[in-house]
Order: C-alpha cells, then structure tokens, then sequence
C-alpha cells in the first residue's frame, strides 16, 4: 500500500487553507499551555460560534432542539460540547475526543526551599516523561493558587518577553563522569527536578534570607503565602511560543502537542460545522496521561451526566434513552501517534508505522504486547470510515504505536468503548512525542481537521 505525502497533492487554495488551520492551531498552542488555559480557550472561541453554556439554559428553564449549542464544563478542566442535530438522540452522536493535559512538572504542595543561598520549588512530574530532558532549559510557571476565602489568583510567568524564566539545573559535563555512566532513567531523577527560583537574600534576614525574599517577592506581586502552595495548582512547562518548523516551514515545533493538536483541530471541525444529521459532540478531557483518572478524567461520569442534561433539555431523557444514545454512537478517541523517527528506525515497523506528513493516522488498536489495554475497532467500523474517508478526499494511513513487543500505551478509546458504541483511535503523527518540544507537520493538521469535519457530517 502507498499512501502519499500530503503535500504533493495541495494546490494553492489547499495551501493557504492549510495554513489558517495551522495559525490558529499555533495561537491556541500559545493561549493554552495548561488544561485549565485551554479550556478558557475552548469556551471563548466556542461562545464566539454561539454555544452557550449548559448551565444557563437549564437555569433559565430552556429546551434545547435542532440546530442548538451547548457546552458543559467539569471543574475547569475538561468541556464537552453539542450541535444538536435533526435526529432524535437515541440514534446516537458523533463524538470527537481528544485531551487537552500535556506531561509537565506540578509543583508540590509544600514546594519551597534553600540550599547553597539558592531558592528552589520542588516538584513531582505529571506524565511520561524522560527526566534528562528538563534540565538546563527555560521554564515557564502556569496555574493557579486558590486562596481559603476562594479567591483564584492566576500565574502565568514565563511566557512574556519581559517576564523572567526558570530552569533546573544540570551538573557540568567536567564532573559528570559518574552521572553519564548511569542508566538513562536515573541520570535525573524525580526527585532532583526542583526549579531554580531564587538567589537574592532578603535585606535584615539571617537564616534563609533567600527563601524569605522570594516569599516577600510572591507576597508582593500575588498576594499569597507560603501555606496558600498547599490549595494551588502550578505547573512548570518549557518557556517560550510554538513555532513554525524546518526551512520549508513544514512543521510545527511546540510543547504540549500531545494531544492538542488532537484536541484543536476536533474542536475546530465542532465549531466550524453549521447542521448536523446526527448530534455532534466534541469530548476534550483531562488526566489522560495519567490514566484518565479523577472527576475530569474520561473515567468520570461527567460525559455520561452531560448527555443525560442535553437530552432532559431535549425531552428525551429516560434511563433507556440515555442507553440507546450512547450505544448507537460513534467516536474518533483522537490521539498523537508516534511518527517513524529514521534515527530510531528499529523501534518501527516501516510498513505499519505512522510518517509525518502522510494524513490523518487511523490505529486500529493500541496497547502493549498482545493489544494488552487497547481498544480494538471492529473491521466494519474501519469500513465505514474508511468510505467517509476516500469520499471525502481525506488522507489517511493506518498505524501502531511501534515494534511488537517493544513497549505500548493506550487512550480514552476504552473508556468509551464500553457503552458498546464503535470507538477507533485516530489522530496526528508526531515527533519527539512528550519531550518539551514536539513536533508535528502541517500538513496533518490540516488533513486532522478535514477528517473530523467529515466524520460529524457523514458518520
Ligand atoms: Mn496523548
Ligand atoms: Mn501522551
């Protein structure tokens, strides 16, 4: 089978279409670096599309019917949302899922100390990540403190060129005979990623002047107190905006692409799409990187809750109906894949490998060892899609993660598989997949957004 790079089919109106999808693809990677950041985002631009929020149409005793849209929020951290369409909802959706959490260093409860008259933030890493690959680079800190009286103060330091940065440090590579002969896993450890914050004492103070002065310094600036870390959510991520890639300008560099090149392009294809045959909902999730846990986890009852509103707010809702709905849908659970890495062929198998560049990227299962985990799309289903695909002039291929037996991973796939709905693991190749700076192409940024467009329409 040859399936071909996207950009040898391209004439200029597909070009320049090519590159709105991906400017606004790279504006939401900058606006939203956290979960939380991109769900003010999500809601921002789906309020700018005339959704409205769930919360209010039920406080205002409203009904919803064709043609309406909602969203729902849970806990600030994940969305979904609906375009209801002309049949009833026991027909089923057409889902797109993505999350919007990216590995990253959160920043403890308790996290400030000194040592050697440096001040530092202790941290515990969020996700799979190669430990070695977040020293000696620039930080930024996202998030937010909660004070006890509820107040939010939000932090966002790092990003603007006038803000100060952050980074862990890394032993020099004159002393570092020892650290190099360890195994790539220990040669940082967890518990050494703490982030340099400080080196300036405080005036008058005689033991820990210079954790006194950062805590002056935070007092200051937010209002907030050494205790106020233990009600905060703080993440350290690499510093700096995605950029475009390579001479050609073919390719997106950029933190935080898995998975919100999945989730940008799902929810651009939601908001860009006028009527629907079936109800169309996008699903954009937290905690999947570690293990789609916790109330805004895709294991929370929010998105079962949510279609249980939306079809009171339909007058359709039974227990039966609510069944029948979810049953009958059917879901793009949208994923980076890995891309083949020529510097790492003989972790690929060439003919079932993701290529840059080569489409939208279907995976008929994931998982480790024998599918272990994984969520494994009926055949009929790829048929279907495969039709809506070709129709709809749509590049695709199909992957695996990697080499059998070499590792594996999985998604939400599962997760909603099991209200017996047809579910298939889709998404965007990507390079470098959870290091600080991944990268993707064009070109199945855009093929992504084609495809999801095509699949709410036609599915
Ligand atoms: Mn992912
Ligand atoms: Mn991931």
């Amino acid at each position: 089978m040859k399936i071909e790079n996207s950009f040898k089919k391209y004439n200029n109106n597909q070009k320049n279409e090519m590159e709105r999808v991906c400017s606004g693809y790279i504006n939401f990677l900058n606006k939203g670096k956290t979960e939380r950041e991109c769900v003010k985002e999500i809601i921002k631009q789906a309020q700018a599309a005339g959704y409205k929020d769930i919360v209010s149409v039920i406080k205002e005793g409203g009904k919803l019917s064709e043609g309406d849209k909602v969203y729902s929020v849970c806990m600030g951290k994940a969305v979904a949302l609906f375009n209801i369409g002309e049949k009833p909802m026991t027909c089923g959706m057409n889902i797109l899922g993505a999350h919007i959490d990216s590995p990253r260093l959160d920043i403890k409860q308790n996290p400030l100390f000194e040592d050697g008259e440096l001040a530092f933030l202790d941290t515990h890493y969020y996700g799979g990540i190669k430990k070695y690959q977040w020293v000696a680079l620039p930080l930024a800190l996202h998030g937010v403190v909660v004070k006890k009286s509820g107040q939010i103060v939000e932090i966002n330091i790092g990003e603007d060129d006038n803000d100060p940065v952050f980074c862990i440090t890394d032993l020099l590579i004159h002393l570092a005979q020892e650290q190099m002969e360890k195994k790539g896993a220990r040669v940082v450890e967890g518990e050494d990623l703490n982030i340099l914050i400080g080196n300036s004492p405080a005036e008058g103070e005689e033991k820990e002047a210079v954790k006194a002065n950062v805590l002056r310094l935070l007092k200051e600036k937010y209002d907030i107190d050494e205790e106020d870390f233990i009600s905060a959510e703080i993440e350290a991520v690499p510093a700096g905006k995605a950029r475009e890639g390579g001479l050609d300008r073919s390719m997106i560099i950029a933190y935080g692409q898995d998975d919100r090149v999945c989730a940008y392009t799902s929810l651009l294809a939601m908001l860009e799409t006028e009527s629907v045959y079936k109800t169309a909902c996008c699903l954009l999730v937290d905690k999947e990187e570690i293990g789609s846990v916790g109330a805004t986890g895709m294991q929370s009852r929010f998105f079962e809750n949510t279609v249980a509103e939306v079809m009171n707010l339909m007058r359709e809702y039974s227990e039966l109906n609510l069944r029948r709905c979810l049953k009958s849908s059917r879901m793009l659970s949208s994923d980076v894949s890995s891309a083949y890495d020529p510097a790492y062929a003989s972790a690929f198998e060439k003919n079932n490998v993701a290529y840059l560049s080569h489409g939208v990227v279907f995976n008929k299962f994931t998982g480790a060892r024998g599918k272990s985990g994984s969520n494994d799309a009926n055949a009929e289903y790829l048929a279907v899609l495969r039709d809506i695909m070709d129709k709809n002039e749509v590049n695709y291929q199909t992957s695996e993660l990697g080499r059998v037996d070499l590792g594996g991973g999985g998604t939400i796939a599962y997760i909603l598989a099991l209200y017996g709905m047809e579910v298939i693991d889709s998404g965007v190749a990507v390079l470098s997949m959870h290091a600080p700076w991944e990268v993707t192409s064009k070109a199945d940024v855009y093929e992504a957004a084609k495809c999801y467009k095509a699949f709410i329409k036609n599915a």
